[in-house]
This record gives structure tokens, C-alpha cells and sequence, in this order.
């Protein structure tokens, strides 16, 4: 028996597929090739369609106006979105804002969520995340550059920062910056939270990513922080606590992550079928027929249904109990599903041919950017390394007992 959907969003699932297909998809080749303001305003109006729909911001309850999900039916909303790439910031659940929203909910004081993510949830601004340095390896997150000094009653920022995805154009952004260079390992640095208009806060330029340098939110900024001073009441959370700050961040945001993945490979799967049964490559002789393309086709349906059951799984439970507990399955389905969706596309552009490298499909896009999914929020190789000391250690642990 297969997988079901809770029976109340079953109905909504659907729903969310129509809209989608109805209305973003009209708007994704504009996307591909006049960047993403030219589709800002029309995006506008369909933020508030789904908002009247009752539909905006599937990851926060409903007290504070979204709609109120289990990690489970987040993600398979999630799914839904990643079919297009314009779905999830229609619905105000985009990266890195998301996150950013998790994030100011458990940490900020009352009055920086009344300043930053009040905004932020209405969609009124959008934010960034900056923590990745060009000097020094994003692999270890303890290891910052960029300083943050006391002075008085603020701090003063100095730094570089890149690949910071949405900075161009975010009201504000959270800096990860070392407060205290000699403490603990994991305690040397803090979070903050910088108006990305106050002097010393440089957008220096967008970093041409795949041969595209984007804008607005479909971009990655290269940052300057000089001299730049921000009042202590921008400090989020405690001092010393940006290393934790950045872990619970990572949890719930790497599930929904794999699930807009999943999304992709559906959205690729169904291309690759459509094409494959249309595609003659002579008279009444469809692509379809032949067997390395229907070797292609089932290897993904495979792959695709076993990495949304282990995502699913992951989900379910962490539900039942945190992402601390659940750590190991996060970091497992962060690599694994990044690979299954790598996959998935390169088949589905090779079966189009060179059509797949056109943006005339949404291919050539997911080619593109998606290869970044087995680098952002934590390599392949580091998720690997650290689910297999964990598991080692279990094993060795257990095998002590008895083996
Ligand atoms: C599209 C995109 C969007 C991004 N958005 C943001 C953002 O919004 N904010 C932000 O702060 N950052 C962002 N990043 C940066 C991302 O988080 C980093 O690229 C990532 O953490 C890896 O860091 P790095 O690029 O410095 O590579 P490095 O850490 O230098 O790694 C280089 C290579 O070494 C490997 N490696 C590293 N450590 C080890 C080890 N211990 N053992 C074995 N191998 C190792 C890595 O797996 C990798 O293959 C984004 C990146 C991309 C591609």
C-alpha cells in the first residue's frame, strides 16, 4: 500500500497543483530570461491570491497567520511548490526567509519581531542569511572572519561575506560574526541583525553563479561589512550563541529543502514521460519505445519514490520527537535526495536533447541552480562524515555489548 496524504490536505494538495500549474508556470519562462523583476509584479498579485485563499505561509501557525501544518504536511506541500521555482516565494515559504522566520520566532526579543518579522511575515521585506566567507571554508561554521567588537552600546562589524542568497533587495539581514575569539569552540561567535541600510553594509555585487548573476531574491550577494554599527538590541539571541543559532536553523528547513527537491524530480520525471512519448525519432517510432530511455525513466521513478519516503519518514519523525533526535536522518536525506535530484535532471535533459539546454523548459534552470543543493546548507561530504562518526559510534557502542 502506498504512502497516503493526511485526509485533510488531500483535497488541498490538489489544489495547490492547479494553481501552480495554472498560475506560475505562465510566468516561469519570463523567469528564465528576463530575470526575476520581470516577474515581481505579476508575482505580487499572485502572493495575494494565495493569501485570500487561505494558503500563505504553510510553515507557521495560524495565530500568526499561516496555515497551521504538521512537519508532514508541510512537506508535502513543499513538494507541491517545488514543481515550480516561483511556487514557494508565491506562498511566502522561500529560502532563506523561511528560515529566517523560524529562526526570529524562538530567538528575537518581543520588539525585534515586532520590527523584523512582523514585516517579514506579511511579505512586506524580504531578508538574508549571512554566515559563508570567500577567505575561509563554509564547511566549518565555527571559523569567522568577520568580527563583531563592543563599543559602548553597539557592536561594529567588519567582514566579507558571499553567496548570500537574497540580499539584493532584503530589508535586513542575520550576520553570523565572532564576538569572542578565544572562548570555546562553539561559543566564539553571535548572531545579528543588521538593516541592510545601515552605513558600512555593502552589497558589493552579485555573484555570477552558472553563468547567471540574477537579482533581487534569485541572486547570491557578495557583502562588505566596514565599520559597520548596530545598537546591542540587534544582537539575536545571547552572546556566544551564533554557532547554536545557526544548528537550529538548519533542522526543519533541511526536511522542507528535500521536499522542494522532490518537487523538482517530479516536475523533471513528468518532462522526461511527456517527451519521451511524444519525441518520434521516426515515423510512429516514439523515444518511448527505446530501452535506455525507459532504463532512464524507471531508475527515476524509483529513485524519486524512495527518496520522498525517506524524506517523509524523517519528517514523521521528527514530529514525534525533535531534529536534534533526528540529526542523523537529516544529514542522510540532505545528501542523499541532492544526488537523486542531480540525477534526475541530467536524465531528463539528456532524453530532451538539445532542447534541454533551452530555456523553453524548465530544465535547463533546474540544471543550473540546483546543482548547488549538494553544497548549500552543508556539503555531501561533511553530512557524510558526520552521520558516519554518529553511526560508528553507535555501532561500536552496541557491538560492545555483545557482537
Ligand atoms: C546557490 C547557493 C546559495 C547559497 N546561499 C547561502 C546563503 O544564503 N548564506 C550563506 O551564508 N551561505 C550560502 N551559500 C554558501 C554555502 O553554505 C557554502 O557553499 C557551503 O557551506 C560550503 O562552503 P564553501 O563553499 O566555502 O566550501 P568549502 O567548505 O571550502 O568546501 C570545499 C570542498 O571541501 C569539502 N570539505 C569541507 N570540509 C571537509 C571535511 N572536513 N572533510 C572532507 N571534505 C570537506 C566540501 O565538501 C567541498 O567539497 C550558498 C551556496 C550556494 C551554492
Amino acid at each position: 500500500m502506498n504512502f497516503e496524504p493526511p485526509k485533510r490536505i488531500q483535497t488541498l494538495l490538489s489544489d495547490i497543483r492547479r494553481f501552480v500549474e495554472r498560475e506560475l508556470y505562465p510566468l516561469e519562462l519570463t523567469f528564465f530570461t528576463d530575470g526575476f523583476a520581470a516577474v515581481e509584479d505579476a508575482l505580487a498579485q499572485k502572493r495575494q491570491d494565495v493569501k485570500a485563499r487561505g494558503w500563505w505561509l504553510p510553515q507557521i501557525a495560524t495565530e500568526l497567520g499561516g496555515m497551521g501544518l504538521s512537519l508532514v504536511e508541510h512537506a508535502l506541500i513543499a513538494a507541491e511548490l517545488g514543481r515550480s521555482p516561483l511556487a514557494h516565494y508565491a506562498f511566502n515559504c522561500q529560502s532563506p526567509d523561511s528560515g529566517n522566520m523560524v529562526l526570529l520566532l524562538e530567538r528575537a526579543t518581543s520588539s525585534q519581531k515586532e520590527r523584523f518579522l512582523k514585516p517579514l511575515l506579511e511579505g512586506e521585506v524580504r531578508s538574508c542569511f549571512a554566515v559563508t566567507e570567500p577567505e575561509r571554508a563554509g564547511s566549518n561554521p565555527t571559523w569567522q572572519g568577520t568580527t563583531a567588537v563592543r563599543n559602548g552600546d553597539d557592536y561594529v562589524l567588519n567582514g566579507h561575506k558571499w553567496f548570500i542568497t537574497g540580499a539584493d533587495g532584503a530589508a535586513f539581514a542575520i550576520v553570523m560574526a565572532t564576538t569572542n575569539p578565544d572562548g570555546a569552540l562553539h561559543e566564539r561567535s553571535s548572531m545579528f541583525i543588521v538593516p541592510t541600510d545601515t552605513p558600512g553594509f555593502i552589497l558589493e555585487e552579485n555573484v555570477f553563479t552558472m553563468g547567471r548573476q540574477g537579482e533581487g531574491w534569485a541572486s547570491n550577494g557578495e557583502l562588505r561589512f566596514r565599520d559597520c554599527r548596530i545598537p546591542k538590541a540587534n544582537l539575536l539571541g545571547g552572546e556566544g550563541e551564533g554557532y547554536a543559532i545557526w544548528q537550529e536553523r538548519l533542522g526543519p528547513s533541511r526536511i522542507h529543502q528535500c521536499m522542494r527537491w522532490i518537487g523538482v524530480c517530479e516536475r523533471s520525471y513528468d518532462l522526461m514521460c511527456d517527451f519521451a512519448l511524444k519525441r518520434e525519432v521516426g515515423p510512429g517510432e516514439p523515444l518511448a519505445d527505446k530501452q535506455f530511455v525507459q532504463g532512464w525513466i524507471a531508475e527515476s521513478r524509483g529513485e524519486i519514490d524512495a527518496a520522498r519516503l525517506l524524506v517523509l519518514d524523517t519528517a514523521w519523525q521528527t514530529e514525534k520527537s525533535n531534529a536534534i533526535e533526528t540529526r542523523d536522518r537529516i544529514g542522510l536525506i540532505k545528501f542523499h535526495v541532492a544526488q537523486t535530484l542531480g540525477r534526475v535532471i541530467d536524465r531528463a535533459v539528456q532524453i530532451h536533447g538539445a532542447l534541454g539546454l533551452t530555456d523553453w523548459t524548465p530544465l535547463a534552470y533546474f540544471y543550473r541552480t540546483e546543482r548547488g543543493a549538494r553544497l548549500y546548507d552543508g556539503t555531501d561530504e561533511v553530512h557524510k562524515l558526520n552521520a558516519a562518526r554518529r553511526l560508528l559510534r553507535r555501532y561500536r557502542e552496541s557491538a560492545s555489548g555483545g557482537a
